[in-house]
């Protein structure tokens, strides 16, 4: 399955929010970048659109490392794994910011900020 992925203009605070939003709609902390044959850790959410031929306007988050995210900055395709871990930014839109702290309160020894 292969998606078109765009870049977002969301301040470094937002996206941070928005990384612990979608860990929480998703109930786990992904460990690794969704991206097919590549092996990084999960550094942050990007935002990706559905890209099978038939055009669609919902945006979904995946996780990705580093090196992905700043490919998909640029505008860059990439294959995503089959059972990445798809969330519907509306979904993700409808979490409240303290949900989200308290999630990042309770992932703390699992996770690998950088920032
Ligand atoms: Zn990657």
């Amino acid at each position: 399955m292969v998606f078109g992925i765009n870049g977002t203009s969301d301040d470094r605070f937002e996206i941070d929010m928005l990384k612990w939003k979608y860990v929480t709609v998703l109930g786990r902390l992904p460990t690794s970048c969704s991206v097919v044959q590549c092996d990084g850790p999960f550094h942050a959410t990007a935002h990706v659109m559905l890209d099978d031929g038939r055009r669609s306007d919902a945006w979904f988050l995946v996780p990705q490392c580093k090196l992905c995210n700043n490919h998909s900055r640029n505008g860059c395709r990439m294959a995503l794994r089959k059972n990445a871990a798809l969330v519907s930014v509306q979904e993700v839109r409808r979490v409240p910011d303290s949900a989200a702290r308290e999630t990042k309160s309770h992932s703390k020894s699992d996770s690998h900020e950088e920032d």
